[in-house]
């Protein structure tokens, strides 16, 4: 399998041992047991998911409830992807996209990266082939121009670095919330709701290819609700009798709303 990631420290390439990614200087890296490799200097930046959110939220991936995500963008990154690609998930939380992705796309290589250390581990360890690190999003250990599709599922964006490390031809593939998104959630705890800010907040460094709207209804017993509401920041917005009040509903439906942004680099 083809690595192509940087040395954080020198930018030279690094090669795998089973315990550590080193580079031809020496700076060494620790991988954990799982196979994914911390990559953040000197401890500098913590992870922003506490353990309990990450297994929330892989709970709640795992039921299911969000399959019909990676099913679109299979249909959406069909006609980009190619033999031999380089595929980065930036901000790929446990992973849980990102794998389901590179099932899918055998022919392409995967890398996908978070902030979290505990995330990446987990990615890793369902990982077929895929290749988890620890990055900070601001200094992504790629060299310019050598990615051809780049994912962000979820997460604020951080578009000056995707343009670096992006090829001229390479597609940015942005995924966020729609405004109702979670509606039926946010009608269970609030008596006022607000639509989510149906923003991108992707400059015009890049130019919109593409972008379409996923909506479905999701049916959630205890369990999920419980899930859901633990890897949303209503868990620490809502006042806590209120929070205690729904966590204990049998079941909850609301709907979801995904939209999906193709980019290219405005050159
Ligand atoms: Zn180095």
């Amino acid at each position: 399998m083809k690595n192509a990631l940087l040395c954080p420290v020198c930018g030279e390439a690094l090669t795998f041992t089973e315990k550590t990614a080193v580079c031809p200087k020496r700076h060494s890296f620790d991988r954990a047991k799982e196979g994914s490799v911390n990559l953040i200097l000197n401890g500098s930046a913590t992870s922003g998911d506490d353990p309990k959110m990450v297994t929330a939220r892989k709970n709640f991936l795992g039921c299911g409830h969000y399959d019909h995500l990676p099913q679109e963008l299979y249909e959406e990154l069909l006609p980009y992807i190619k033999n031999g690609s380089t595929v980065l998930d930036a901000c790929c939380g446990e992973g849980y996209f990102t794998n389901k992705l590179a099932k899918s796309f055998s022919e392409a290589d995967f890398y996908g990266f978070d902030l979290s250390k505990r995330a990446v581990r987990y990615a890793a360890k369902e990982a077929e082939g895929s290749v988890f690190f620890a990055a900070n999003i601001s200094s992504i250990p790629f060299a310019d121009g050598s990615v051809d599709i780049l994912t962000h599922i979820f997460a604020p964006v951080c578009d000056s670095e995707f343009f670096r490390i992006l090829k001229d031809d390479g597609i940015f593939v942005h995924v966020f919330p729609g405004k109702d998104h979670l509606m039926g959630i946010k009608e269970l705890l609030y008596e006022k709701t607000r639509e989510n800010d149906e923003d991108p907040s992707v400059s015009d460094i890049f130019e919109l290819v593409s972008t379409k709207k996923i909506s479905k209804e999701i049916m959630l017993d205890n369990k999920s609700l419980c899930d859901l509401l633990c890897m949303t920041p209503y868990f620490y917005r809502t006042p806590k009798d209120k929070l205690e009040e729904v966590m204990a509903l049998p079941s909850a439906k609301t709907v979801t709303e995904f939209v999906i942004n193709i980019y290219k680099k405005k050159i």
